[in-house]
């Protein structure tokens, strides 16, 4: 039995642990330790008080995919249901011959399944953070003199987007992998996405292939960091395929991120993912130095932090990438 997690994972993993070892499937594992993360008020990147939207909404993404059937289910752009990862599951387990919802389709389906929904989904803090940093100030006035608070429907973002979320700038997402008593493996993904970023935009947690794939014969990977790099390039399931390939875990995963390095465009930021093997081996890494992850074993008390290996991918942000 093995849980990986981003860092941010780090509260939910106790409990993600105890489920495994009372006999719960890797699918639980990965909702429960989810689940701790998306309720998490200090957590400004997943389910409830992320960072929201450039309008000042939080939109939320997550999905999860069970390695011994690749069934999956995700949510995209879900408002006022903190679960997301729960949600997900859902769309995977109840009768419906869909794998992914987005939008109101994906509130509505929320409300029908009795999916728990909260009022309030900000904090003040959270709040003041968004109109600190885009409303009305700097950005909105210099660029447009817009005030964000009141906006007419068809007011341009574009500018404002470019200026707001940049590679640097909050993001974040929680991963958890887990390989169950019986050898199988599931992994879950959940973020409120970029913080500031143009509404209805989906990154990759989402996307079953992008930032989150699950195959009990081989692996599983999961992602963060800039979704779009992830989406075009189909990161999760490329790491997973050059394992059936006969690859190493370190060889499959050190080609996943190579394979960002051929993305052209002016916007590239940074990225992250986490692996493990069918044998138990697990992995990180992340084109930025400094970034770690979490794991733990069934015989282990706690769970310990690695470094993941950095595989540099050259960045750029807008039009001076070309200057
Ligand atoms: N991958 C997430 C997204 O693009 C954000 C992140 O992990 O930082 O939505």
């Amino acid at each position: 039995m093995l849980i990986i997690a981003s860092s941010n994972g780090a509260i939910g993993m106790e409990h993600a642990m105890r489920a495994l070892k009372s006999g719960g499937s890797a699918l639980d594992a990965v909702e429960i330790g989810i689940r701790l993360v998306e309720a998490n008020p200090e957590e400004h990147s997943v389910g409830y008080n992320g960072y929201p939207n450039i309008l000042g909404e939080l939109e939320l993404d997550a999905s999860i995919m069970d390695g011994r059937t690749l069934d999956s289910g995700a949510v995209a752009l879900l408002r006022g249901f903190p679960y997301a990862i729960s949600v997900a599951r859902q769309v995977m387990e109840r009768e419906l011959p869909h794998v992914f919802l987005a939008g109101e389709g994906a509130e509505r389906f929320a409300r029908e399944i009795g999916a728990e929904a909260w009022d309030e989904m900000l904090t003040e803090a959270v709040r003041e953070a968004w109109r600190k940093r885009l409303a009305p100030t700097r950005l909105a006035q210099k660029r447009l003199a817009l005030d964000l608070r009141d906006l007419p429907e068809d007011a341009p973002l574009l500018g404002l987007v470019t200026m707001a979320t940049d590679s640097e700038r909050v993001v974040g997402t929680v991963n958890f992998i887990a390989i169950d008593a019986n050898g199988e493996i599931a992994s879950g993904v959940s973020t409120s996405g970029w913080a500031w970023k143009y509404p209805g935009r989906i990154g990759d947690s989402p996307i079953i292939g992008a930032g989150n794939y699950a195959d009990s014969r081989y692996g599983a990977c999961a992602c963060t960091g800039m979704g779009e790099l992830a989406i075009r390039a189909g990161t999760a399931r490329s790491l997973v395929v050059y394992l059936k390939m006969g690859m190493s875990l370190g060889a499959a995963a050190w080609q996943a991120m190579m394979d960002l390095r051929d993305l052209g465009g002016d916007f590239i930021g940074g990225m992250n993912l986490i692996a493990l093997d069918r044998n138990g081996e697990h992995v990180g890494m992340s084109s930025r130095a400094g970034a770690g992850y979490i794991y733990q074993t069934a015989d282990m008390d706690s769970y310990q932090e690695c470094e993941r290996e950095v595989v540099r991918i050259p960045e750029r942000w807008g039009s001076q990438a070309r200057e």
